[in-house]
């Protein structure tokens, strides 16, 4: 593209965006290549030169049901010209009522409270506020710590950062800013494989000397997403519950990226029949349509809260309960509620498995693994995410590996030849992957 041309109205103008805009996690300074993206339909991008990709991200776990999709795109032109937003103040109105419904029935039996948050970290914000408030209201108001394994990610804002991996560098870049809370080692029996109960020796320790100041285990359940993406083994999380419920700590399950089927079940936490007791959804709560999350707790969390010296909980942001963005997520919810997703997810892991069983032979792959709608080639060396972005792209599909990961978590309608063309990318570029040279750079051939 000509960066010097001066933008028209239809094109997208990339060197404005280079120069302004912040992406996720990139530098505004030496910014890595952004790709101008103007319609998307079904499991495609449409790029500006024309060009179209299969997508594997699922714009980040949230677009379920594919772009464009006709019902939540009518749900929302037709909440948008009625009533697209009102404060949530003393007002109410049928979508938040209605997903309110929706994620009561569907979720764990004693999950009867929703709180409607604008992303996922401030679902995560809100839980760990309310089990702080809880406690108060228990008159234990030195349950304050917040315990997690390592591995997690829990979102960017201050609160969830204090619960991400404490490798990750986050908690020694913004200092004091970042509350120190426990951290247990990560679990390690993997999903698929044999338990090792001594694994759980060390978290044990650790409630077992620190339970009186421990509000709440606040832990993604099954599957630890951009903290890795790794598959532990239900029986952990299980143990985990019984931990809780013997040391009287709550249990703050993260499905922000495992809910609404992705695993193969419809929350994650059913791998290991247990409850949280308090539930943290996102990401695919409306389809990927608009930014809406939720935090759901238990009539004895509400009634802690609310007996805590506040009386009230403390948290309502200006957008709660965005009328626009409920209908998005009723919309999204009744398509899962049609209940294709049991089949197609199980049809996707199928396949992934036959498909990506071959990547484990080659030299750079250090594992290979596939869980529900996700698929994952963990390799030797940290990638250069911007060039293998362009050798994807090249290849006609949307993948993003970050760290060591090539992974794709595909809309759940995506048709098994498209689903072959991400799964023989994948293998493509994994295959030419080399480790990096002498000076750190990274190279690869074709
Ligand atoms: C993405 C994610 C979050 C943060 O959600 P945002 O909407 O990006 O704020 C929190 N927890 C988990 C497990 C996630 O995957």
């Amino acid at each position: 593209m000509n960066t010097h041309h001066q933008s028209t109205t239809n094109s997208i103008d990339l060197q404005f965006d280079k120069d302004h805009l912040w992406h996720p996690y990139t530098s505004m300074t030496n910014a890595l290549p952004a790709y101008g993206v103007i319609a998307a339909n079904g499991v495609e991008l449409q790029l500006e030169n024309g060009k179209k990709l299969i997508d594997g991200t699922s714009s980040w776990w949230a677009c379920i049901h594919g772009y464009s999709h006709p019902k939540i795109v009518a749900a929302m032109q037709q909440q948008t010209a009625q009533l697209s937003h009102v404060m949530f103040g003393g007002i109410t109105h049928r979508p938040a009522v209605e997903l309110a419904r929706l994620l009561v029935d569907m979720t764990s039996p004693k999950l009867t409270k929703v709180f409607l948050a604008d992303s996922g970290s401030i679902a995560v914000e809100v839980a760990m506020k309310m089990a702080l408030q809880y406690w108060q209201g228990r008159s234990q108001p030195s349950k304050q710590k917040i315990l997690t394994i390592k591995n997690g990610y829990h979102g960017d804002t201050f609160a969830a950062m204090s619960v991400c991996d404490p490798e990750g560098g986050m908690h020694t870049m913004f200092g004091e800013l970042v509350t120190k809370q426990l951290f247990a080692p990560a679990p390690q029996s993997k999903f698929n494989q044999a338990f090792n109960p001594q694994e759980l020796d060390e978290i044990s320790a650790i409630f077992a000397d620190n339970h009186q100041h421990i509000a709440a285990l606040l832990v993604e359940p099954i599957m630890q997403g951009a903290g890795g993406m790794r598959f532990y083994h239900p029986d952990y999380l299980a143990a985990l519950r019984q931990l809780c419920d013997k040391y009287n700590v709550l249990l703050i399950l993260d499905e922000i990226a495992t809910g609404f089927g992705r695993t193969g079940k419809l929350f994650a936490y059913e791998h290991s029949a247990i409850e949280a007791d308090i539930l943290c959804l996102g990401k695919a709560l409306t389809g990927g349509y608009i930014s809406l999350a939720a935090t759901m707790c238990t009539d004895e969390v509400a009634q802690g809260v609310s007996d805590s010296p506040a009386g009230v909980f403390m948290h309502g942001p200006t957008f709660m309960g965005n009328p626009l963005a409920c209908a998005a997520a009723v919309a999204s919810l009744e398509l899962i509620k049609e209940n294709h997703w049991q089949q197609q997810i199980g049809a996707i892991e199928a396949q992934l498995k036959q498909e990506l069983a071959e990547a484990a032979d080659y030299p750079n792959v250090v594992d290979v693994r596939v869980l529900g709608g996700v698929g994952v080639l963990e390799m030797s060396n940290i990638l250069d995410t911007a060039q293998l972005q362009q050798q994807f792209v090249d290849l006609g599909v949307w993948i993003r590996p970050f760290s060591n990961l090539i992974y794709i978590m595909p809309p759940y309608c995506i048709s098994s030849a498209d689903l072959s063309k991400l799964t023989t990318a994948m293998k493509i570029v994994a295959k030419q992957t080399e480790l990096p040279n002498a000076t750190g750079e990274f190279i690869s051939h074709g």
